[in-house]
């Protein structure tokens, strides 16, 4: 039978009504699930071309739900973010990367995904990472604080003090998710930041058009004039890889090489080891 307006309508709200449930029922269990140990690091392995090793991961948070099973952070992230919840959340990340990279070798280092609420006034990010740094002892440079353009949306001024900030402990700063948004060129050149790393987005095209490839080159020549380390991430295919190694790339990314895994799976591929 053909719905009308009226039973389309009901449809809709209905919809709407269940997905704010929903959203309110995750919330409550967000705070419950942080003070429970629900959350957990996974790590994917950072592959430097020259060495063929791993020489950073990159910490990613999973939510493991008793009920509703494995969480994507797609899905808890922007809410931890609607809700300020991430500050603590974020906090605890932070100091779990820094945790698992003490007992990996001195030469790999940990890179942590950071929101743009972390950099809230009402939040001391730069306070809660030098309590971390000494309280752990790990040497500063070890971890990297990804952040990506929407965090100097409403106010860069503020944004990159903290940066400043941060690098002055000797963190390192990464740009994710470079090539999505608006990134000027001159604005790039401003930013306190040691790394970029290129969108997965972006990735994908690599191989199959030569613009893709020629503005691979661009950006590689861009990074090398800014010196900054140039990641690429997402890498799943021969023919990106293939484009990939004709740079000056610091860092590789992806499936190709590994999935994001237990910190206890990641042990064995990180180091010495030289990547197959
Ligand atoms: P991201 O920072 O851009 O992280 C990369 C995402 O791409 C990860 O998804 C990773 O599993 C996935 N990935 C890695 N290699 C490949 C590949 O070769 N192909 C494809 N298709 N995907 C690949 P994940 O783990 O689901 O995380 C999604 C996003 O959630 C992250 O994107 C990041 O924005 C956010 N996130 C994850 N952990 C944290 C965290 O601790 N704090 C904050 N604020 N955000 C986080
Ligand atoms: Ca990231
Ligand atoms: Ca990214
Ligand atoms: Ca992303």
């Amino acid at each position: 039978a053909k719905l009308d307006g009226r039973n389309r309508f009901v449809m809709y709200t209905d919809a709407i009504r269940n997905e704010h449930e929903d959203g309110v029922a995750l919330e409550t269990e967000l705070r419950d699930a942080i003070r429970r140990g629900e959350f957990e690091l996974h790590f994917q392995p950072i592959y430097n071309p020259r060495s063929g090793t791993a020489t950073m991961a990159e910490a990613l948070l999973r939510w493991q739900h008793p009920r509703r099973g494995m969480i994507s952070p797609a899905v808890f992230i922007p809410l931890a973010e609607r809700t300020g919840l991430i500050t603590v959340l974020g906090s605890w990340v932070l100091g779990e990367a820094i945790r698992s990279a003490l007992s990996w070798p001195r030469s790999v280092g940990v890179s942590v995904n950071v929101s743009a609420r972390q950099f809230d006034h009402g939040h001391d990010i730069v306070g809660v990472v030098e309590a971390l740094l000494r309280m752990s002892g790990i040497e500063p440079h070890r971890l990297t604080i990804e952040i990506t353009e929407s965090s100097l949306i409403d106010d860069p001024d503020h944004v990159v003090s903290r940066l400043v900030a941060l690098r002055a402990l000797g963190v390192r700063i990464a740009l994710d998710d470079f090539g999505t948004g608006y990134s000027s060129l001159s604005y790039l050149a401003h930013l306190p930041i040691d790394t970029i790393k290129i969108d997965q987005a972006f990735t994908q095209e690599l191989g199959t058009s030569r613009k893709a490839d020629s503005l691979m080159n661009a950006i590689a020549q861009l990074a090398h004039d800014l010196k900054l380390r140039l990641i690429v991430e997402g890498v799943e295919t021969q023919e990106q890889l293939t484009v990939i190694e004709k740079h000056a790339v610091h860092g590789i990314q992806g499936y190709i090489f590994a999935q994001p895994m237990t910190a206890e799976d990641l042990l064995p591929m990180i180091g010495d080891r030289v990547a197959t």
